[in-house]
């Protein structure tokens, strides 16, 4: 069995009956366990799985499989999950199990996939490494002295690793795309409102998309086609037809090759530290395939960083509160009084990254600061989402560094929390504008992976899915992969 096969690959092999659905997951159980030092998950459901592939098998007996009948995948911790503890990397909710499954969960169990566990990632989403987890970080396969990146860090080293062909992700400012590139895997982060949040914890309501890590594109395809979708539980769900990629299971994503013009922005590579090359490369493929490419400029990408930590901040520190002590998660012992309770329920069941955000959110909020720190931070937001769509009146999709560099070394940056946040420069800005973007990628160097970002225009992603897999019909990168055990 190809250790890193695509779930198309897989449904394949399940459908010709070379191996049945337990085989397959208890192949996917054995390799996860192998690869435990990569601590990319925080549950294994060994038992859960082992079930969910016995009922899979019956129904390929009875001539009943759907497009992910039996075929493994894995959910970021941050999903809720009915009976398998949803901790979201966090002491607060450890051993919490949520009464509920998250539409996400919902819809891809209703397809017959069948949920190997639920991986590692920074403490609520909050982080660019998956340090910030209190399960420990996730560990990059491609080298084990680097970080995997963040926050959706133990799906993507999940992937690499080949421990799951696909598995699901969240992006608030980057936590798909940044962990994608720097762990050599494709990951799309959808348009706002496209992909439900019910059941998918809260960091940042209006910024906070789910979405999907996989090798391919075709792959993410076929999982985001059952994901996304209107969901009246959402309220920021979006109605937009959800025919946009019917039947691409069955038919296959068409190579996009309809000569595209491709936008490179100019704020994007003055800064780029690695993979300039690559990129370029990158770039030069699109132009062979017989896309335009052309100069563009995005001028308010430096203000993203800063908006972005002011507005993620201020909507976690009240999406947060819900986290009292009282009505679920870490309790302190021998509260003296219900104030006690609260602050020393919070005080040592949230980690260092999480109290910053809450503090600098709850300032950022108070009165007399709110004019000239969030307001501000909201116009910045307009402005930013302004350049690109004035982009988009000329260009059909823009490419893009997902990254500074390649992974950095665990503990590199640890102690200096805006050198992290800088991390995210190239990926925070189609958040605010709640624009699909997607990374692949795109090259190595010094071994590690590099990754090339695409972003489109709102609910563009079957184009950015299509040329992203025009890309990787040309290119290999996707087809190397990291050893691992
Ligand atoms: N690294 C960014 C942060 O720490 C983005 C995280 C995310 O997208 N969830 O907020």
């Amino acid at each position: 069995m190809n250790e890193f096969a695509t779930i198309g690959e897989l449904a394949r092999g399940l459908r010709q009956g070379d191996y049945s659905s337990v085989e397959l997951i208890r192949h996917y159980l054995a390799r996860i366990d192998a690869n435990s030092t990569l601590n990319t998950f925080i549950t294994v459901a060994e038992d859960e799985a082992l079930n969910a592939a016995a009922s899979a098998d019956q129904a390929f007996e009875r001539g009943e499989a759907g497009p992910l009948t039996g075929i493994p995948l894995a959910h970021k911790d941050i999903f809720c999950t009915q009976g398998i503890a949803t901790t979201c990397g966090s002491r607060i909710l450890e051993n919490w199990i949520a009464p509920y499954d998250a539409t996400v969960v919902d819809r891809l169990a209703h397809a017959g996939a069948v949920l190997l566990g639920k991986t590692n990632m920074d403490e609520f989403a909050m982080g660019s490494s998956n340090e910030n987890s209190y399960f420990g970080a996730a560990l990059n396969p491609w080298d084990s002295s680097r970080v995997p990146g963040g926050s959706s860090g133990g799906s993507a080293a999940a992937v690499a690793a080949g421990l799951t062909p696909v598995a699901t992700g969240t992006d608030t400012g980057g936590s798909i795309r940044q962990p994608a590139a720097f762990c050599g895997v494709a990951g799309i982060k959808p348009t706002y409102g496209r992909v439900s949040r019910y059941g998918m914890a809260a960091f940042a309501s209006s910024l906070d998309q789910a979405g999907v890590f996989g090798h391919d594109a075709q792959d993410l395809a076929v999982v985001l086609s059952i994901m996304s979708g209107f969901d009246p539980r959402d309220s920021t769900s979006s109605d937009r037809a959800d025919s946009w990629l019917t039947g691409v299971s069955e038919s296959g994503l068409k190579p996009n090759d309809e000569g595209l013009t491709i936008g490179l922005p100019s704020e994007y590579f003055k800064d780029l530290n690695e993979g300039a090359t690559l990129l370029q490369a990158a770039a030069k493929e699109f132009e062979n395939a017989g896309c335009r490419l052309t100069q563009i400029s995005l001028p308010h990408t430096d203000a993203a960083i800063p908006a972005y930590y002011i507005i993620a901040g201020a909507e976690a520190s009240t999406n947060l509160a819900r986290y009292d002590g009282v009505h679920f998660g870490y309790r302190c012992e021998n509260p003296k009084s219900l104030e006690d309770l609260y602050q020393r329920s919070r005080s040592e069941g949230f980690g260092i990254e999480v109290k910053r955000r809450i503090l600098t959110g709850t300032y950022a909020l108070s009165v007399g600061y709110f004019d000239a720190y969030y307001l501000k931070a909201q116009k910045l937001r307009r402005l930013i989402q302004q350049d690109f769509l004035s982009a988009f009146e000329e260009v059909d999709l823009i490419l893009a560094p997902t990254t500074p560099g390649v992974a950095f070394h665990t503990g590199d940056l640890t102690d200096d929390p805006v050198a992290m946040y800088q991390q995210d420069i190239f990926t925070i800005p189609a958040s605010l504008a709640g624009l699909p973007a997607l990374s692949l990628p795109c090259g190595f160097t010094g071994g590690l992976p590099i990754g090339m970002q695409l972003i489109g225009p709102h609910f563009s992603e079957r184009r950015l899915l299509e040329t992203s897999a025009l890309y990787q019909q040309n290119t290999d990168w996707h087809q190397r992969h990291p050893e691992v055990a």
